[in-house]
């Protein structure tokens, strides 16, 4: 099923995915955006799948899935910022291990080109670690 990205931009309900931090954040972002880079797979309605997602308060990357999940909720209308998803993927590159996930990410729409960028230079790619516990490490053209 291939969630076309205006369903984002629109003025129709949106179901939200909350999912916690282990720095006690909760990290907003709608469900189609979550399912954006599978579709063409056949995920569930409900599914929710597993990517990687920096938190934005404490900027740890860590793969978010399911498990994360503390509830989902519709949002009429919501204030949705500019969210990308899918546009890249990261894998712990070890022999026999999983597929990589997509990195899903979002800044508000106030931003500039320079703050964003300024954001990802803060990451804190150190805790990112595939289901097997392999790091999992920043792309050399990130
Ligand atoms: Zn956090
Ligand atoms: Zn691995």
């Amino acid at each position: 099923m291939v969630m076309p990205s205006r369903i984002i931009l629109g003025t129709m309900d949106v179901q939200m995915v909350l999912l916690s931090c282990r720095c006690g954040a909760q990290i907003e972002v709608p469900l189609p955006i979550l399912r954006q880079p599978f579709a063409g797979q056949d995920l569930s309605s409900a599914d929710i799948p597993s990517v990687v997602l920096p938190c934005p308060f404490c900027k740890h990357l860590e793969v978010r899935g399911r498990e994360s999940v503390l509830r989902v909720q519709v949002i009429d209308n919501p204030d949705l910022p500019d969210w990308y998803s899918g546009d890249v993927w990261l894998g712990c590159g070890a022999e026999g291990c999983e597929s990589p996930l997509p990195l899903v990410y979002g800044w508000s729409v106030s931003t500039t080109a320079e703050e964003r960028e300024a954001d990802k230079d803060i990451w804190k790619w150190d805790r990112l670690r595939c289901r097997n516990g392999h790091a999992i490490q920043k792309p050399e053209d990130w």
